[in-house]
């Protein structure tokens, strides 16, 4: 499919799933280089990312745990001016390495503000992957360690992201059409 129909808009064809396959098999590489031994803790941030999740803790081969945590701040495509709170961390992470995964980054707002709430729970280290970053919509100092995919500052949805609601279960990467 090179263009599908989400509600009012339409999306164009970004990034195939083979490219976005070969970019986590090589990101996975190297977590499992980087936490060989050292137990870490997955947090995977809900919704958006529980596909690139999914696909990145099926190719990690030591003993790991993972969490699922919700921290909204899109609606539609407006972004949301305050952040909510961290829902769902059950886990203590205290003296844990812990690994964030996230679906994208795009002004980096809500990567700054997990990151701090995270540390004040003294972690032994967090380190964050994603599965796409946008580096010219960067606002904040925010310096993902693995990222499957760079992309243009455009509205994307598929592989687990949305619009409203939808879209989730595209498995290539759409761009919203302007
Ligand atoms: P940031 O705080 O970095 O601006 O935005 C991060 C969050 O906004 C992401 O976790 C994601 O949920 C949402 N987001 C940012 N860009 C996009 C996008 O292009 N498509 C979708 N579906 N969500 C996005
Ligand atoms: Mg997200």
């Amino acid at each position: 499919m090179n263009s599908v129909q989400l509600r009012d808009k339409k999306f164009d064809i970004l990034l195939p799933e083979s490219i976005l396959l070969k970019g986590i098999d090589d990101v996975a590489q190297q977590i499992n280089k980087d936490f060989k031994d050292q137990d870490p803790l997955f947090i995977c941030i809900l919704n958006g990312a529980f596909m690139f999740a999914a696909e990145l803790i099926n190719r990690f081969h030591s003993e790991c745990e993972i969490a699922f945590v919700r921290l909204k701040s899109y609606e539609g495509l407006e972004r949301k001016k305050t952040m909510r709170e961290i829902h769902g961390l059950m886990e203590n992470i205290e003296n844990r390495h812990v690994l964030i995964v996230e679906d994208v980054i795009d002004t980096g707002y809500t990567m700054e503000h997990l990151l701090n709430i995270l540390k004040d729970k003294h972690p032994a280290s967090v380190k964050i992957a994603t599965l796409l970053f946008k580096p010219t919509a960067l606002l904040r100092p925010i310096k993902p360690d693995y990222v499957v995919q760079e992309i243009p500052n455009d509205f994307v949805v598929g592989f687990g992201l949305d619009y409203e609601g939808r879209g989730r279960n595209l498995r290539n990467i759409y761009k919203i059409k302007s």
